[in-house]
């Protein structure tokens, strides 16, 4: 019987659970024992009950939980090879080769090194006499796929992350309720969104929530002009009969010259053509609570995929991700995801950016 670990690591994101379930349930199926790992790479290194065997019954009610419910977190000792040789001693001692991970960029690259380096570790595992030759040739080879569980959508070759339209949905209806008191004092508001290498959440929130004014980490606005831009267009929507007006900012949002462009900047240029300005910093309600249909789904679909996948890999195969695009679930090269997104913000594009301008301001005419 195949073994198969699962863990979520890094930030966490609604529908990490559902993914859990989904794989726990759908290795179950598919004969295998599956151990979901506590904390994230922590639990992998601190091993014992850490790691434990999950029944079909322990992830009833999953689906629909925010968070994540076997932990996540940060480990800097799997960022170092001795913390990944003791991980690697703790899935041996178990039986484990195989390990599906729930996480960023960050989390699936680390899970890439470790597969890479499996072959040199388990070899050192024999002659330090920590296994033994049975275990040693019983465990020749590291299975891993991985899911993208992300509020941001900040990753390439994929269409959704598992847990950006929760957010994105959570970041909407925070916006309605400011967008109330603003609307019956004909007030600004100034909402910062997450987001620091990644915009999506605070462009498409820009677009639902009909925001006045949107900043991004990808489209930085000219420096020493982006006040008198933004101040002119805002005039001219309270000109045109607007009483509230909405400014969006990603928390990783700067200016032509790599400055911030603060929320409190912008309460600043606000409050200088008169508006009275409220600064909203959204924060943590961000990430929580129940994940929404679509999350639920995906994460569903792509875990039953990402346990195929596990069980289908070979030691020639690269590592593969579990990803969407156009609607179908698909596995894209776990290195080259990686490095596309490292490459470029793809998740944003110029055209939803000039949708965006065009729809909440007659004038635009780019
Ligand atoms: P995310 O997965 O959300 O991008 P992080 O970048 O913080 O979040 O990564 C989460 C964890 O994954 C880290 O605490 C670390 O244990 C592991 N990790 C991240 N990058 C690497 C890496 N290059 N090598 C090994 N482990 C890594």
């Amino acid at each position: 019987r195949k073994r198969i670990g699962v863990l979520t690591s890094g930030g966490d994101a609604p529908g990490m659970n559902a993914a859990v379930r989904s794989v726990v349930r759908s290795g179950i199926n598919q004969n295998c024992d599956v151990y979901a790992i506590n904390e994230g790479y922590s639990g992998l290194i601190k091993g014992g009950d850490m790691i434990h065997k999950m029944s079909w019954d322990d992830v009833r009610g999953y689906l629909s939980i925010g968070g994540t419910l076997i932990g996540t977190a940060r480990c800097m000792e799997f960022r170092e090879r001795a913390g990944r040789l003791q991980a690697c001693y703790n899935m041996i001692e178990r039986g484990i080769d195989a390990l599906i991970v729930i996480g960023g960029d960050g989390s699936l690259t680390g899970a890439d090194t470790f597969r890479d380096e499996w072959p040199g570790l388990i070899k050192e595992l024999l002659d330090t006499k920590r296994i033994d030759e049975k275990q040693y040739k019983a465990h020749q080879h590291l299975n891993i796929s991985g899911m993208v569980g992300s509020i941001d959508n900040d990753m390439a070759m994929t269409d959704h992350t598992i847990g950006a339209y929760s957010s994105l949905s959570r970041i909407c209806t925070n916006i309605s309720w400011v967008s109330a008191t603003a609307e019956s004092h004909s007030r600004a508001f100034v909402v910062e969104v997450m987001g620091r290498h990644c915009g999506w959440l605070a462009l498409m929130a820009s677009i639902a929530c009909r925001a006045d004014y949107v900043f991004l980490p990808e489209m930085p606005p000219t420096a020493n002009e982006w006040v008198g831009k933004m101040q002119s267009v805002i005039e001219r929507h309270r000109k045109g009969g607007r009483r509230s007006t909405l400014v969006v900012v990603a928390e990783g949002a700067i200016d032509s010259e790599l400055n911030r462009i603060s929320p409190e900047m912008v309460k600043d240029a606000l409050v200088e053509i008169g508006l009275d300005t409220r600064v909203t910093t959204l924060g943590h309600v961000q990430r929580g609570g129940s994940p929404v249909a679509f999350d639920r789904l995906l994460a569903t679909l792509q875990g039953a995929e990402a346990v195929r996948c596990v069980l289908e890999s070979t030691p020639e195969t690269p590592s593969e991700i579990i990803g969407i695009r156009l609607n179908k679930i698909i596995r894209v090269p776990l290195q080259e995801s990686v490095a596309a997104t490292k490459r470029v913000a793809e998740a944003i594009s110029k055209k939803d950016f000039q949708l965006a301008r065009s729809l909440r301001d007659s004038d635009f005419n780019e």
